[in-house]
C-alpha cells in the first residue's frame, strides 16, 4: 500500500492520499517534555515534517504551550493511521516514540 503524503497551504495541512486530513489550530496535550510542563498543550502552528512507518502517519510540529507559552518543534508525533478504509486520526495525548518513521519528508514525497 502506497501513502502519499504532503505538505500543503504553507505546512498548515497534512494532506494524506490528496485529501486534507490534519490541520493546525487543533491543540494537543503532549507527553513529550517539550517545554516544562508535565503535560504540555501545544496550539499546532504549522507542521515541519511528515513521515509514515507502516501505516502509521506521524509528523514534526511546531507550535507552542498555551499554558507557559514556550514555543518549539516537537519530536515525531503520531498523527494518524491509515486503514483500509483511509485516513483515521489519533486522539487523546500525543507522546513520541524515540526514533523517526521509516520515511519522513518535508513538502512533497
Ligand atoms: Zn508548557
Amino acid at each position: 500500500m502506497v501513502t502519499r503524503l504532503r505538505l500543503l497551504d504553507d505546512a498548515a495541512w497534512v494532506s494524506v492520499d490528496d485529501t486534507r486530513e490534519v490541520g493546525t489550530g487543533s491543540v494537543w496535550p503532549v507527553a513529550e517534555p517539550f517545554c516544562s510542563c508535565d503535560l504540555a498543550w501545544l496550539v499546532v502552528e504549522a507542521y515541519v515534517e511528515v513521515g509514515v512507518d507502516g501505516r502509521r502517519v506521524e509528523a514534526r510540529a511546531h507550535g507552542h504551550c498555551v499554558t507557559c507559552g514556550e514555543s518549539g518543534t516537537t519530536d515525531w508525533l503520531a498523527v494518524g493511521r491509515v486503514t483500509d478504509a483511509g485516513f483515521e486520526p489519533v486522539g487523546g495525548t500525543r507522546g513520541s516514540r524515540r526514533g523517526s518513521p521509516a520515511s519522513g519528508c518535508r513538502g512533497e514525497c
